[in-house]
């Protein structure tokens, strides 16, 4: 250590604090990184790796980046999962004595990014902390990057599903779970968020409650409604502590904490939110998506919203029946939608302008493009003045602040460049000490040709020049043929081949004031600017609130226009729990169709006689369409947007369950079966009577006895649950499911028609009443290019099986074969069959005496 340079030694210092951060040392122009730290960068960022002989045994390895286009780096290293430490000077190095002293101004990690380089405009980028009590957990979740802060309160089991609700970047968590099966949990459902940990378990409430007290300046919680709180307190107040520590105190745009409850809001798990591919497609793309249908927002932070209200559907019949009017106003006033549409399209994004404001990082552009936006507001305003209800009330929530937009307009010129280190930033007459300087540059040029002019007549030498250069500075210029003319005064600077340099007391006096003028404005207007940019933050509260009151029109604006051009049909919300639909259509599917080719659908649910719709019928006629567009219609509805039908009336649901299809859970190395069951014991144990349960296709990951009759149980335990049972669309392909309705009037069968023409299959897409045929399968497996004889030979198999032939078939003919009931599908559960199949299952040579005594037990009690 000893032997390292003073700077080195420094460094070294720094890096001991953030042994885990990668250190940004600010030197001059660039930050610097050294060590181990160099090596990860320079292969991050793809940037040369030097080394210096730093007084160190060996070379010490290096590499830097320029201050300029810092931020874009920065977001490489921190999209790539590291944490990186700031390091700046944090005194003039022309005025300090020795070393410049160096401080670590802020850490950036994934959920602490805030920069526009590395962050997509239209999601939310959020870090979260997790406490957890016993069986309750708190959840505090910010988005920095716009001073977003909730905080919620719930059990346990219920955390995992709103943090993959929420999808933050980043998770601060207790320090005891860091070798914990929560957090590998955590990380199968959220692969790439960033692990933080902190002592949180030592974080007492008390302390927790002064921490959000103090920051807010606030005498009680009650003022965020966290009063009754425990661990979610905790969870803020943890956040809390570790956003100050990072940001080194700069968090004057964190709005206050937020807090809601999950009962609030209709609630969406991660199997729903993905299967319903409601922010990405099953395959991950936004394209396929419901929001790339929904999506035609024209400001970063009405793209933010809509996701919100897409993942937060209402459950307040009131607040949902508030925007549906919103939506249908804008719809019925084409030449209103306009105007809204133009003025939205010019505000840029407030929020995150507004927290680079508040950090200090905001740039002049930055300071003219939250000008420009704020321009637009009286405009927004006056289109919505008098229109009442939600667009009235936005309209008294937007502040278009003359003063700030005055402020701005008065000092910042309108070609300011995106650095202040240069100058060229604020206007002309903004500031007189400023303009002075100003001045004395522009005269600069005339005081030099007087000066030249002076002196050729004083001299005598016509062709004498005067001349800057930046090693020597101003300089006169006379060539060799007339040095004998050259007077006393002058003072040798710099021979050339053909001419000799000199300089005179005078000029030496007139370079110190103009170069010293040019430092000084410069320093001059970085003052003035960060000054404006002090003044602009207090604006802050303001331009939140603003900034939502657009986020809320631009999404209100974008639901209408999607209304409109798709013809949607504003929906009537019931308390009832029914959901009736006429003529009801799949948004996305219908979106990638030609115009015209979906096939509407009806469909009516209620706890009479339409609880539980059993629907049949060959792959690709439509199954799952039917059930996911029930579901998407339902969650438009309660989002307050038009749905995509003829006419919808929506009992309000609070929960959406799905179980579709095989998941890609898969690939986290968990059976298909086990996926399936671990998704469907979860929907039996939360289901409730107000919810809406979607089943596509389960028990398929097992053999057939066991999934059909898996199936069997889960729909008879939906149709009874809490007496009142669950509003259920079962799509299967067990026909014997359709035996169901002959057991309960609750049971309907549905399927989705087919033609046969030619001996093919015709899908029509059209859902009716009954039970479907079940040879269609034969029919699309021919239609997939089966080859003829096996279809032959599988209509004969079908023929015979739906006679009662099953035995003959297998060879196991059994002797007195008994009268069937109903045909073959009760057959499946006869004693014999279940004798046969659970015989079948033994494996003799594992079997311990014990066993094989329980076995015969059983088998007895089957019998
Ligand atoms: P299933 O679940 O029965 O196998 P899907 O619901 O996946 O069938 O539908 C298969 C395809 O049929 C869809 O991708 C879509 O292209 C088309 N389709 C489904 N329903 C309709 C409809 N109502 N109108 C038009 N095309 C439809």
């Amino acid at each position: 250590m000893a032997r390292l340079t003073p700077m080195l030694r420094q460094y070294l210092e720094v890096k001991e604090r953030y042994p885990d951060a990668i250190v940004f040392f600010r030197m001059g122009d660039f930050y610097e990184m050294f060590f181990e730290d160099a090596e990860i960068a320079a292969r991050v960022l793809e940037i040369a790796l030097t080394s210096r002989d730093k007084g160190a045994e060996e070379k010490v390895p290096m590499c830097g980046v320029p201050v300029v286009s810092a931020s874009t780096y920065l977001a490489r290293l921190v999209q790539a999962g590291y944490k990186v430490a700031i390091c700046e000077q944090v005194e003039d190095p022309r005025t300090a004595k020795g070393l410049v002293r160096r401080e670590v101004v802020r850490v950036v990690t994934p959920g602490l990014y805030v920069e526009d380089e590395g962050l997509e405009s239209k999601s939310h980028n959020y870090i979260a902390s997790l406490v957890i009590e016993r069986d309750q957990a708190g959840l505090a979740v910010v988005d920095l990057s716009t001073g977003h802060f909730r905080v919620t309160e719930v059990p346990l089991e219920g955390a995992l599903g709103e943090l993959f609700r929420l999808e933050p970047r980043e998770l601060l968590l207790p320090e005891g779970l860091r070798e914990s099966s929560l957090t590998g949990k955590i990380l199968q459902s959220l692969p790439g968020v960033f692990l933080s940990f902190d002592d949180l378990e030592n974080l007492s409430r008390g302390r927790a409650e002064v921490l959000i007290k103090e920051h807010y300046q606030v005498a009680t919680l009650a003022a965020f409604g966290l009063d009754g709180l425990g661990p979610g307190v905790r969870a803020a107040g943890g956040l809390l502590r570790y956003l100050s520590e990072t940001q080194k105190g700069h968090l004057p745009h964190l709005k206050p904490p937020l807090f809601y409850r999950l009962s609030q809001f209709m609630l969406i798990d991660e199997t729903t939110k993905r299967n319903l591919e409601l922010l990405k497609s099953l395959s991950g793309e936004r394209r396929g998506s419901l929001i790339s249908v929904l999506d035609r927002t024209r400001t970063p932070m009405g793209g933010r919203l809509l996701k919100h209200w897409i993942l937060y559907p209402l459950l307040d019949r009131a607040a949902i029946e508030e925007r549906l009017s919103a939506v249908e106003l804008l719809l019925a006033d084409g030449y209103l939608r306009e105007r809204l549409s133009g003025g939205l399209a010019e505000v840029y994004d407030l929020e995150r302008l507004n927290a680079r404001v508040a950090m200090k990082t905001a740039t002049p552009r930055d300071l003219l493009a939250l000008k420009s936006s704020l321009l637009r507001i009286p405009h927004l305003k006056e289109a919505l003045t008098g229109k009442g209800g939600v667009l009235g009330r936005l309209a008294e929530e937007m502040a278009p602040l003359p003063e700030l937009v005055d402020l701005i307009a008065r000092a910042i010129r309108e070609e300011a460049p995106a650095s202040l280190k240069d100058g060229g930033v604020i206007k002309e007459g903004f500031n007189p000490e400023l303009d002075e300087y100003l001045r004395l540059r522009q005269d600069a040029a005339g005081f030099l040709a007087e000066i030249e002019r002076r002196e050729r007549a004083r001299t005598g030498i016509p062709n004498l020049k005067l001349g800057f250069n930046k090693v020597f500075g101003y300089f006169i210029e006379v060539t060799k043929s007339q040095l004998s003319k050259v007077p006393e005064d002058y003072i040798r600077k710099q021979t050339l081949v053909s001419a000799e340099r000199f300089i005179t007391p005078e000029l030496k006096t007139f370079e110190e004031k103009v170069l010293s003028a040019e430092e000084k404005s410069k320093a001059l207007e970085q003052k003035i600017f960060e000054e404006i940019r002090q003044k602009a933050a207090a604006f802050g509260p303001k331009i939140q609130q603003t900034a939502q009151a657009v986020a809320v029109l631009d999404v209100l604006v974008s639901l209408a226009e999607v209304a409109e051009e798709r013809d949607y049909c504003r929906p009537e919300i019931l308390d009832e729990p029914i959901i009736e639909i006429k003529e009801g259509r799949h948004p996305v599917v219908e979106a990638f169709l030609p115009s015209g080719a979906f096939v509407p659908n009806d469909l009516r649910l209620d706890h009479e006689d339409h609880l539980l719709l059993i629907i049949t019928g060959p792959n690709m006629a439509g199954k799952s369409t039917v059930l996911r567009q029930t579901a998407l219609i339902v969650l438009l509805a309660q989002m307050g947007s038009f749905v995509p039908a003829q006419k919808a009336r929506i009992g309000l649901v609070d929960r959406i369950f799905t179980r579709v299809g095989a998941s890609d859970a898969l690939s986290r190395g968990q059976s298909t079966f086990m996926v399936e069951m671990t998704e469907c014991a979860h929907i039996l144990h939360q289901a409730s009577s107000r919810s809406l349960v979607i089943l596509d296709e389960i028990g398929r990951g097992t053999a057939t006895y066991d999934g059909l009759s898996i199936a069997w149980a889960v729909a008879e335990y939906l149709l009874e649950k809490d007496g009142r049972g669950v509003k259920t669309l079962f799509a299967t392909h067990y026909h014997e499911l359709t035996e169901m309705a002959r057991l309960s009037e609750k049971v309907k069968n549905f399927n989705i028609a087919v033609k046969e023409w030619n001996d093919q299959v015709i899908f029509l897409h059209r859902l009716q009443p009954g039970p479907a045929n079940r040879s269609y399968g034969i029919q699309v497996a021919a239609l997939a290019g089966v080859p003829q004889p096996v279809i032959r030979r599988a209509k004969e198999i079908l023929r015979r099986l739906e006679a009662g032939e099953f035995e003959i078939l297998t060879g196991m003919a059994r002797k007195g074969s008994r009268k069937r009931l109903r045909g073959r599908q009760l057959d499946l559960f006869s004693p014999d069959n279940l004798l046969k199949q659970r015989l079948q299952e033994i494996d003799i040579d594992q079997l311990t005496p014990i066993e094989a005594l329980n076995i015969l037990a059983e088998l007895k009690r089957l019998a």
